[in-house]
């Protein structure tokens, strides 16, 4: 149903990204992957590169579209989290952190949706979090920046239904990755013995891996989700953020 289609995917070396990558190629998609480096990942087209460079973000889905002749789906999954309370947040961490976050992903938006739109359609799925719906402790800034991307998708959900876009989201609880494992690392704690103690909090047993994270965005592009506009999916194994 995907075959010959073709997609972006930002954050592409990342926990998430690369198993995006992975699934959506073995559906027959041709991939471009994005991300600061991306020599190492198999893909169609490879475009290295930081979001926080505004010309680069513009032009990330035209450079797709011609290396891969068209752009049908946009997956928004470049993310960064920077900890703790508004008052210990840096000048630098605001800006980082709203420009990946919230900031790219409103200029790949506006850059791809009229390609999609010439083509007569598209998906786009941002991943969020479920810190976008609900906020938890000590990520001020983070939470705040996938609040503003899931009600970017859920505006960009209904102004862009009549063209034959879906724009959607994935809000994940935590998910077994480098940005996950190295936070904990950071904070001096075994990153192994830190997502097994993580596990006993959820009730499916278990955190997510980055495939279970991906096999919900694969559904979101398919056709399957064709009256899918401006949701944002939880995908929590049952641990909810109250
Ligand atoms: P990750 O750190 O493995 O991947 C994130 C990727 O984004 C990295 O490859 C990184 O290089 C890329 N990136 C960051 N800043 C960039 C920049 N300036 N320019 C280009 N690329 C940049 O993390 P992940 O867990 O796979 O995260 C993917 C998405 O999922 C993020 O948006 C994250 O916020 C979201 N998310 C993750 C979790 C979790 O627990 N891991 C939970 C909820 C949401």
């Amino acid at each position: 149903m995907l075959e010959g289609k073709t997609a972006l995917v930002t954050g592409a070396a990342g926990g998430i990204g690369s198993a995006v990558v992975a699934l959506l190629r073995a559906q027959g998609v041709r991939v471009a992957a994005a991300d600061r480096d991306v020599a190492a990942i198999a893909a169609d087209a490879h475009l290295p590169g930081d979001l926080r460079d505004a010309a680069y973000a513009d032009g990330l889905p035209s450079a797709a579209a011609d290396r891969l002749g068209g752009l049908d789906i946009l997956i928004n999954n470049a993310g960064m989290i920077t900890r703790g309370r508004v008052t210990e947040t840096t000048d630098a961490d605001w800006a980082t952190s709203l420009g990946v976050n919230v900031e790219a992903p409103f200029r790949l938006c506006r850059a791809a949706i009229p390609l999609m739109a010439e083509n007569g359609g598209g998906a786009i799925v941002n991943v969020a979090s479920c810190w976008g719906l609900r906020p938890g402790p000590q990520h001020a800034v983070y939470c705040m920046t996938k609040a503003a991307l899931a009600s970017l998708t859920q505006c960009m959900g209904m102004d862009h239904a009549h063209q034959g876009i879906r724009v959607n989201a994935v809000c994940p609880n935590e998910v077994n990755t480098p940005m996950l494992r190295t936070d904990f690392a950071r904070r001096g704690f075994d990153p192994d013995d830190a997502v097994a103690e993580l596990n006993k909090t959820v009730p499916l047993g278990r955190i997510a891996e980055p495939d279970d994270i991906a096999e919900v965005i694969l559904f979101l592009v398919s056709d399957s989700a064709r009256y899918m506009c401006g949701a944002l999916v939880e995908v929590n194994g049952g641990k909810a953020v109250s």
